[in-house]
Formats: structure tokens, sequence, C-alpha cells
């Protein structure tokens, strides 16, 4: 969690400009807000790093992925092709949006492969919701060359992936809209809130009048603004902006020295033979937020985990095992356990989610162990750190029968 080891005094100082105006809300009153605008800041530093044309700052992560597929014109019926291994969050923006999943393979890259989505398209598919997981990047290249093959929408779920790019684009920007995350346990947090990020303008405008129950933010009366569409409340508060605009200038450095912690741990493990590393689609543009581990098989990683856990190690996920990342525990997902009916249960689905046969992405993720890489890391932490891991592999692969 970068963004929240280095919390300090920039991130009080964007606070206390609101707090000493009381100006909490993003729009207008102009004459109280001493000339801060937090959310505008905000959304100006994530273009800054981005190169996007349109930054809009939101409530979430969650909020800023649904906003992203309704504004590109995804909606009741539509499937959509999405991932066995997200956080679930990008599988229930879908179905709130009135869509129906439908999942896919990934592959090393622990993003959905081309392959997977072809051999997932239906005559109903509509649209892509591609997760760049782990703070990496999706092998883009045969990824866009299916997109425009079937002419598909394609929104990319960046929530873990700020500031990682693919042969100089960053993530969110190869589709129609994507989505960032700046909840608590991202590269850089606002508390809660999330950014929605496009190079097209009607999207953008979409997104900001759905955002904000309509509002289109055209003139200086709020209650005289015009209606195009309908909308929510998705907005964020200047409280949370502020926080974010300072924490978003940090991540450059942030990013930078993620990615020397990394190489640092994978130069002294990948002298073990039995330990390889998840891919990425461009190792250059990698935000470094995690040191994604592959063991020769599930059952070595189960005890490796086991090992781990009896040695004391710390900061890792299994994601395998996990509540809310992997599909093989997604129970309420599966029976579409609901509080009330969602418009995917009134229409026919092509897939019964509870006979899902996804044999590459159960054996990648079933090999996955990763490590949140830490800003503050010493080169003696890492070592240590490093060597203990190797060690506990070890111990996990089995003896080889003479
Ligand atoms: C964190 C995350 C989200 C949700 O973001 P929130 O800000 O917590 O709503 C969505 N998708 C992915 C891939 C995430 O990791």
């Amino acid at each position: 969690m970068p963004g929240t080891e280095l919390f300090g005094a920039e991130e009080r100082k964007e606070v206390n400009d609101v707090m000493e105006t009381g100006m909490l809300f993003r729009y207008g009153h102009d004459a109280q807000r001493n000339g801060h605008w937090k959310a505008k800041d905000f959304e100006a530093e994530v273009r800054k790093i981005t190169g996007a044309k349109f930054a809009h700052a939101m409530s979430s992560g969650s909020t800023a992925i649904a906003t992203a597929l309704a504004a590109s014109g995804i909606g009741a019926g539509d499937e959509v092709i999405v991932t066995p291994f997200t956080f679930i969050a990008s599988v229930e923006a879908v179905l709130f949006i009135g869509a129906i999943p439908v999942f896919a393979e990934i592959d090393e890259t622990l993003c959905l492969s081309a392959e997977g989505i072809e051999k997932a398209i239906t005559p109903k598919t509509t649209g892509v919701c591609l997760v760049h997981m782990c703070g990496g990047n999706a092998e883009m290249d045969s990824i866009m060359a299916v997109i425009k093959k079937h002419n598909l929408i394609l929104v990319e779920d960046a929530g873990q992936a700020f500031a990682s790019s693919y042969k100089g684009t960053y993530t969110g920007l190869f589709g129609k809209a994507g989505s960032y995350s700046f909840d608590f346990f991202k590269i850089a947090t606002a508390g809660e809130g999330g950014v929605l990020v496009t190079n097209d303008e009607e999207t953008y405008k979409k997104a900001d009048v759905y955002s904000d129950h309509g509002h289109n933010h055209v003139g200086e009366k709020r209650g005289m603004e015009n209606h195009p569409f309908l909308g929510f409340n998705y907005r964020i508060s200047e409280l949370h902006a502020a926080v974010a605009v300072a924490q978003t200038r940090k991540v450059p450095g942030i990013k930078e020295k993620n990615r020397k912690n990394k190489k640092f741990m994978q130069d002294i493990l990948s002298k073990n033979s039995k330990i390889s590393f998840s891919k990425l689609g461009d190792e250059s543009g990698d935000s470094a937020t995690f040191l994604n581990i592959l063991l020769p098989d599930t059952e070595t990683a189960q005890r490796a985990v086991d090992e781990m856990n009896a040695a004391g190690v710390v900061g890792f996920d299994y994601w395998f095992k996990n509540m809310y990342h992997f599909i093989n525990q997604w129970d309420h997902l599966k029976n579409l356990s609901t509080v009330s009916k969602l418009p995917a249960e009134l229409f026919e689905r092509s897939q019964d989610y509870n006979k899902l046969n996804l044999p590459k992405t159960q054996a990648v993720i079933g090999r996955l162990i990763s490590f949140g890489v830490k800003y503050k890391w010493t080169e003696s932490d890492m070592k240590t750190l490093a060597d203990k891991i190797s060690a506990c592999v070890d111990k996990a692969v089995k003896p080889v029968n003479a």
C-alpha cells in the first residue's frame, strides 16, 4: 500500500484548505471556496500522469467502472465479457448496470487474453470489461485486434493499475473509457475515490452527467441546469479529493521506487529455479505494486503458502483461496444471490456460472502468490524476505522419488 505509507504533511495541507472554507462540495459556490477546487485539481493530476484528454473524479473505483460501462453505451441485456480474476467490483458493475457478465480465460499476464475473449464471444456480446490486475497491464496489441475485428466496446477497469502503461499508452485509455480506484489499498488513496478517464469527449460528458443526477454543469445556478439524461449520485467530496491531490502527486516517485524494489526482489528470487513470475503486456510500463510469483503447480503453491504462514512471512495474497478476487469463492455470484432482482435474472444467460470451465485460469491462479511491494522496504528487509520466500518454496517442492 505505498500511498498510505507516505501519508503526511502534503495531505494535511490539502485537507486544511477545504476545512478552512468549509466548502465540501465540488461544484459551484465560487465566492465561498477561496479558489480551492480539489476535485478539479485531482482530475488535472490524473490527466498529467496518464495523458488522458478527460478525467472525471468520482466516489469510488466501483462507481467509476459502472459509469464507464454505462457512458460507453452498455446496458440492460448486453453481454459483457469479464474476467474470473478481479476484485469482484468489475463483475458487480456489469450486473448493476443491467448487463450480463460472460466469463473468459486469462493468461499469465493475470488479465483476459485475446484468445480467451475471442472464444467467449456470442451473438449477444456487446463489450469487454478488461481488468489490468496487480498493477500490470494486459497484452493490448492482440486484445485490440480482437476488439476491432468483432466491433466490440472495450471498457477497462484499471482499478489496480493507475500509472501502468503499455507501449506508451496508459491503462484505461485503450477503449471507450477506463477507471482507476483510489480506495485505501491502491497505489494512491483518497480514502474512498475513483477516476474515470477517456479520450472521447462525448463519453466524458455522459459520465459527468450520469454521475451527478443528470446535471450538465453548464451555467451558474445548479437548480437551473439542464438534465439531458437520468443519473445518480456518484460524486466525490472535496475532502476526499484533497487527500487524492496530494497522493497523486506522489505517484511518479512511488512507481520509480516500486519498480526498483520489485527488481531487487526478482533478482534474488529468480535464482530459485522453481520460481517464475507473472508476465506483463509491457514490462517497462509496470507500476510494480505487486510482485507476482508463479510456482510449478497448484499443489506446490499451496504447500508454499503453508510454509510461509508457518515461517511468519506476511504481506502476501494467495488469490486462489481469497474470498473477493477469484471466482472459486464467488458463490453469491454463481447463484445470483441478490437482495432484490437484477435485470440479468430476466434475460436468458449463455453461461451457467456454476458450470464454468476455465482450466487455464484455474492453473494460473492456483500457481500464483502475490506480494504487495512496499515503498519503505530497505535492501536488508528485501533480502531477508526474498531468502525466506525462497526457502519456503524449496521446502514446498516435493522431493523427486528416487
Ligand atoms: C479496488 C478495485 C475496484 C474497486 O474500487 P473501489 O474504489 O474500492 O470501489 C475495482 N476494480 C478493481 C480491479 C479493483 O482492484
